[in-house]
């Protein structure tokens, strides 16, 4: 039987090496560090968490609880060996970060089915290989990529614009129109939050004194070139505050441009607008159209809950700004987690979109479970879309390639429920239900796609 290779020993790599080797599939994992070391890793340990050290919270009525229940349902080893290392944080699922890699490399490194190989990998392998390299993939794999995937494929910079619940949106002020709709017979498909000359004033005010994150170090290398001319890169998704900062009228020539767009309850096109597009298929999320932002998370409560309609907005993911290299994943993926071009080659963690630990973990879960069965002839799993993993995976590969940006997990990726009215309360708690029944379910069906040796 032929060996998989894997790219990577971070989250994902770590657990897809672990659940291909328990199939009884022989493991070649390569990890770069410590001879080549990615800006943010501090460490040569395998699984190293970059940055914070909780997973997200393990209270059930969470989106990342929920994660978690899927995740040890399916023996994960990563979230195994985050409850053995795990250090009192309230609700979160928060480890002992040497601890917990110290533990992860103990295991990989003993397992008789992984041989791991410290080297920087510059391309891709013409076998079974899963490309688990995340965030930080080392320039010369970036290359690789690029190559294998086309330019524009690949994304290196990751400036992500705030998502709102629509329920949270005020519809005596904001409305549904399309630019030129009148004109051209095209849908309401964007909602619009119209300022008038006095709120918009006030609005770029604030934007321009708001408190920004501060860059890390090595975010700079977008400005000295390190990766120009590569994919997508800064100077194509500016910050709004750095438009802003441009020129009091430049969002008002930019993003927020009224131009095509009519209020139809007052027969005046407003000074300005912010547009709000359907974010997933339920229609429950919506995206603020080009206002990707580096703003501190209080300070873009403070500042966009300024804007007309927004006043109440309930935020499902803040924007953000940090080097990040991730694929086109409706673009390259199928949801086996296998590229659409070759069978053999698989994508797992942060690259292909998908953010988060526990998510990273659960993609890493898919990937080494479905090279092992594609090594050893058996068919693919695809998780159910009612699951959390399910959802993440149908997200990545499902939404139109020109919108798509990293996600988490959330509860808007899920499918609408049912009974659509049913209080916000409760509805995490209906989900849960759902998800956890479609899981067990699909795992009676499909034990001989799970199993181990
Ligand atoms: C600065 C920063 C902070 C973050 N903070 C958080 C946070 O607080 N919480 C959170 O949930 N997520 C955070 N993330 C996202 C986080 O990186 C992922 O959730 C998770 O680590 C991704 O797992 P992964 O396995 O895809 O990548 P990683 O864990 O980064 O693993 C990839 C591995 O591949 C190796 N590698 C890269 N290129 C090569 C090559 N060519 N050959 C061989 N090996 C290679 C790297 O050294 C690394 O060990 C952060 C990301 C960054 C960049």
């Amino acid at each position: 039987m032929a060996e998989l290779i894997i790219i990577g020993g971070g989250l994902a790599g770590c657990e897809a090496a672990f659940q291909a080797a328990e199939r009884g599939i022989d493991v070649v994992l390569y990890e770069m560090r410590p001879k080549v070391t990615s800006p943010a890793h501090i460490s040569s340990r395998l699984a190293e968490l970059v940055c914070s050290n909780s997973l997200g919270s393990r209270l059930p009525d969470r989106a990342t609880g929920l994660l978690f229940a899927e995740l040890s349902r399916l023996n994960s080893l990563l979230v195994r060996i985050a409850l053995e290392t795990c250090v009192p944080s309230g609700s979160s699922l928060s480890v002992d970060r040497d601890l917990f890699s110290a533990s992860v490399e103990q295991v990989i490194l003993n397992h008789p089915k992984i041989r791991v190989i410290r080297k920087e990998i510059r391309e891709i392998p013409d076998s079974p290989t899963i490309i688990a390299s995340g965030p930080l993939t080392s320039p010369g794999l970036s290359d690789a990529l690029i190559r294998f995937s086309g330019k524009n494929n690949l994304f290196f910079y990751d400036a992500v614009a705030p998502i709102i619940y629509k329920e949270s949106i005020d519809f005596s002020v904001a409305f549904y129109a399309s630019r030129f709709e009148a004109e051209k017979g095209h849908s309401s498909d964007y909602i619009n939050c119209p300022f008038t000359k006095e709120e918009y004033d006030c609005f770029v005010d604030a934007l321009i004194s708001a408190e920004r994150t501060p860059l890390q170090n090595f975010e700079n290398e977008i400005h000295t070139g390190v990766n120009a001319g590569k994919g997508k890169f800064f100077e194509g998704c500016l910050p709004v505050e750095v438009i802003a900062a441009r020129g009091h009228q430049s969002l008002c020539f930019g993003p927020m441009r009224p131009i095509g767009l009519m209020d139809s309850r007052t027969g005046q096109r407003p000074y300005a607008v912010l547009q709000l597009r359907q974010d997933n298929h339920s229609g429950s999320l919506y995206n603020m159209v080009g206002f990707q932002t580096n703003l501190t998370i209080p300070s873009q409560k403070l500042v966009f809950r300024m804007v007309p309609g927004l006043a109440g907005a309930e935020f499902s993911r803040f924007g953000q700004m940090h080097r990040n290299t991730y694929i086109s994943s409706p673009s390259l993926l199928q949801t086996t987690s296998q590229t659409k071009t070759r069978s053999d080659l698989f994508l797992a963690g942060q690259i292909t979109g998908i953010e988060g630990y526990l998510g990273n973990i659960a993609s890493g879960l898919l990937a080494g479970i479905n090279a092992a069965n594609f090594i050893s002839g058996r068919k693919m799993l695809i998780f159910p879309s009612a699951t959390m993993i399910g959802a993440l995976y149908r997200y990545i590969t499902e939404t139109p390639a020109e919108r798509f940006q990293p996600i988490k997990a959330s509860f808007g990726i899920l499918p609408e429920l049912e009974n659509r009215f049913v209080i916000r309360q409760e509805r995490a708690a209906r989900h849960i239900q759902t998800a956890i029944r479609a899981m067990d379910d699909f795992l009676n069906e499909n034990m001989d796609l799970i199993k181990t040796k």
